[in-house]
């Protein structure tokens, strides 16, 4: 594994990009937004003009996109002339997106010679800064334990999740929890500031109590109460409304298919879909609590 190709350096990509190079990975990284791939530049990144010349020579590519529709477009451009992708490559996709566009690029790269595992990500921006994400991993145990050394230099706990598609579904199973413990725990914030209490009061209490849960105790969603929070900063940076909006679809289309009965996941991705639409979108999808303060 001496060549990496990286793809997407945003809120997550950037840093779990940085800490390949820190480990000292050679890395050509690319991504739509110049000032993403120079400041990877300047920490000792190669940077590409092209996505082709992203992937010369390189034995692992990442990719870190938004939706299923970038990652299937990526992987169809570079499979569209053969031997771009050098020959036995290994993909690794840590995008959230739907299983069958993860099966279907599988397919695509692997007439092409080349493997695939999904390798979702949770931790958030903090956890990619930090080098202790959680990725699920889909695929075969050979192909896990070729990636597990690279894995390890992003983050803290490598799962096997299963066959191609498992890391997906495991990483909607946690985000819809993600959403409904956000929802819940904000609600309970503000019912405590209408009777009164001090928030960060609030969270200490709840945070020691039955109540206790990560969006407390490392998110919280009142402003004020955690200084690194997104919702001290504006509710900046993080993860998007919209994005957890996209994985609660996922939840959801996948919960149709098994015929699973998911009645908070519905209510959470309504509630997303109304803050969305209020022009929240692209504000850290903790600002929910905003939506329950009546804003
Ligand atoms: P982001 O919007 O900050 O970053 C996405 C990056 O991809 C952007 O820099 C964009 O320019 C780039 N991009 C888009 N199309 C591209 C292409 N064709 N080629 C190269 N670059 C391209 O999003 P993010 O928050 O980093 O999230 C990325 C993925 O990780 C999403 O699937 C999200 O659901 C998932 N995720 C995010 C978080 C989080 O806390 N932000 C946590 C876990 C998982």
């Amino acid at each position: 594994m001496n060549q990496i190709a990286f793809f997407g350096l945003g809120n997550m990509g950037g840093p779990m990009a940085a800490n390949l190079v820190k480990a000292g990975y050679k890395v050509r990284v690319f991504d739509l937004v110049p000032e993403s791939v120079t400041k990877l530049v300047e920490l000792g990144a190669e940077s590409a003009a092209t996505p082709s010349e992203a992937v010369k020579d390189a034995d692992v590519v990442v990719s870190m996109l938004p939706a299923g529709k970038h990652v299937h477009g990526l992987y169809s451009q570079l499979t569209e002339q053969p031997n771009t992708l050098k020959q036995g490559a290994l993909v690794i996709d840590s995008s959230t997106i739907d299983v069958a566009t993860s099966k279907n690029v599988c397919q695509l790269l692997a007439t092409n010679n080349v493997s695939f595992i999904d390798a979702p990500v949770s931790g958030g921006v903090a956890g990619a800064t930090n080098g202790t994400l959680s990725f699920m991993v889909g695929g075969s145990s050979e192909h896990f334990e070729l990636a597990k050394p690279l894995l390890e230099k992003m983050g803290k706990n490598i799962f096997h999740a299963g066959e191609v598609g498992a890391g997906q579904i495991a990483k909607v199973c946690n985000n819809m929890l993600l959403s409904i413990l956000m929802v819940g725990t904000s609600e309970a914030l503000q019912l405590g500031i209408d009777n009164g209490m001090d928030p960060t009061v609030l969270s200490e209490i709840m945070s020691k109590s039955s109540g206790s849960n990560w969006t407390l105790d490392v998110y919280n969603p009142c402003p004020g109460v955690m200084e690194t929070a997104p919702a001290s900063n504006g509710y900046h940076g993080g993860f998007m409304t919209d994005l957890m909006l996209k994985d609660l679809g996922l939840a959801m289309d996948t919960a149709s298919k098994s015929s699973s009965s998911t009645p908070l996941g519905a209510i959470a991705r309504n509630l997303y879909a109304m803050h969305s639409r209020s022009g929240a979108g692209t504000k850290d999808f903790s600002s929910i609590f905003e939506l329950l303060q009546g804003k």
